[in-house]
């Protein structure tokens, strides 16, 4: 079970995690990670950069918010006893906080590995509490911390795991933990190189550490609690009758991340896939709640589309080629150059004929992407090859997903007719082979209700 940062928000919240944990402890092994408290990891990494950058006050006030939030919550839910061995472990964590912002001031930097230390030590604080938490509630806990146990390449700030190492450790680790029937609480985020240095796994990185951990113990199941009901066919914003799927598949759970929906961390769900492990998403506000299943692909009654997701804010960009440069030449050079940035791509068309190469990409790497393209295509343009880069602005892309859309003819056929019906004028279409998504650009201004005509074309 992993808990996000709002689920351990604060002394109410994490009560109801400890509750949680107890009722669920009686039927089953649990291993528990955890994020920092809300709003932690932000307040570190600003106090980090304001360090760097000379400001000698600014990490004092946060030294006393970090060591207030925290004692709060050991204030009112844990016995004296373990306030006496918890608050010393603490201070500690606190007291490493303001040495690294003190060398941080003093140097002005901060390197990316050091940053990951600083960056993760919520994680700490929070793992510690709980455990205690749950201790004082009689249940037999202790906090585990993660360099311990997940091994990661040295990509600070992003690092990916090293699976069989990370088995090997992990399994090692917690064993005798399980034989004391004691549940580990395990710090989220964070891992550690082969030669111990703390890494991070990227912000939100904390459902990725609980799918690393479910695959190297080979869980039953993975439970990410966090504060929406599931997985839902639409976001409620846009589509106020938007509801919860109940079962998705990894491939489609892989395609709504990765366009923004709120499900998981888009990495997180490689590691369960592996081993076909079934990851529920469920809510700590509501923990009667159903949740969303998400695992290998579902038989789902109806075939068709199963959820809607949208990038409001992106851009297209046109690269037009003349006849002397071939089109695959046009690609290739014009995705090298964004590749070079790691620039995702959200939609991708061509018109050989025409020798046009059209992509969406996030409006906030629109200048870049620019910057790239005019550099790798400089002697072209100045010849006169490639004709001028050609930009549409505030355009949303809007993805309809459902693996079971495979092979049904007429899917696409519905969607676009209902855009059609609703007046919205489509920009660029995309869809692959796998026939797992639909992709469409339309209007900005027009993505609501794009969302929502495809929404009540199917009935979701
Ligand atoms: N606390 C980390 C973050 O805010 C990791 C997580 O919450 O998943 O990015
Ligand atoms: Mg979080």
């Amino acid at each position: 079970m992993k808990f996000g940062g709002t689920s351990v928000g604060n002394a109410e919240r994490m009560e109801a995690v400890a509750e949680i944990v107890a009722r669920h402890s009686r039927e089953a092994d649990l291993v528990v990670i955890v994020s920092a408290m809300g709003g932690v990891t932000d307040m570190l990494i600003r106090a980090a950069g304001q360090a760097s950058r000379g400001d000698r006050e600014h990490w004092k006030g946060v030294r006393q918010e970090l060591a207030r939030r925290h004692r709060e919550v050991a204030d009112r839910l844990l016995s004296a006893s373990e306030q006496a061995q918890v608050l010393p472990r603490l201070a500690e964590q606190v007291g490493h906080f303001e040495n690294l912002c003190s060398g941080f001031s003093l140097v002005r930097e901060v390197t990316p590995r050091a940053m990951d230390t600083l960056s993760s030590l919520g994680e700490v604080m929070s793992s510690i509490l709980l455990a205690a938490i749950l201790r004082s509630r009689g249940i037999p806990a202790v906090a585990v911390d993660a360099t311990e146990l997940i091994v990661t390449n040295d990509t600070f700030g992003n690092a990916s795991p090293l699976m069989d190492e990370t088995t090997a450790k992990t399994r090692q680790a917690l064993a005798p933990l399980r034989r004391r029937a004691t549940i580990p609480v395990i710090t989220g985020f964070r891992g550690a190189t082969r030669e111990g240095l703390c890494t991070t796994l990227g912000r939100g990185g904390s459902d990725y550490s609980a799918t690393i951990l479910g695959a190297a113990l080979n869980a039953d199941e993975v439970w990410i609690w966090t504060d929406v009901d599931g997985v839902m066919t639409a976001d409620p914003r846009l589509v106020p009758e938007a509801r919860i799927i109940p079962e998705i598949s990894y491939r489609e759970a892989l395609e709504l991340s990765f366009f923004g929906a709120k499900v998981l961390h888009p990495k997180a769900i490689r590691p369960v896939m592996t081993g076909q492990i079934p990851v529920w998403i469920k809510n700590s506000f509501n923990p009667a709640g159903a949740g969303t299943r998400i695992g290998p692909s579902v038989s789902q009654s109806r075939p068709g589309i199963k959820a809607i997701t949208s990038v409001s804010k992106a851009a297209l960009v046109t690269v037009s080629g003349k006849d002397t440069l071939s089109f695959p030449h046009l690609a290739a050079r014009t995705f090298s150059a964004l590749s070079l940035e790691e620039i995702p791509t959200l939609v991708v068309t061509q018109s050989s004929a025409d020798n046009v190469l059209c992509f969406a990409v996030h409006e906030a790497d629109l200048r870049q992407v620019k910057a790239k393209l005019e550099k790798a295509f400089e002697l072209e343009m100045l010849h006169d090859y490639v004709a001028a880069l050609e930009v549409i602005p505030h355009v949303a892309v809007v993805v309809a997903i459902g693996e079971n859309m495979k092979g049904t003819p007429g899917i696409a056929g519905r969607a676009f007719s209902a855009l059609g019906r609703a007046g919205i004028n489509i920009i660029a279409i995309a869809q692959g082979s796998s026939e797992l998504s639909i992709s469409f650009a339309v209007k900005s201004s027009e993505v609501k209700e794009a969302v929502r005509a495809v929404h009540a074309e199917f009935q979701l």
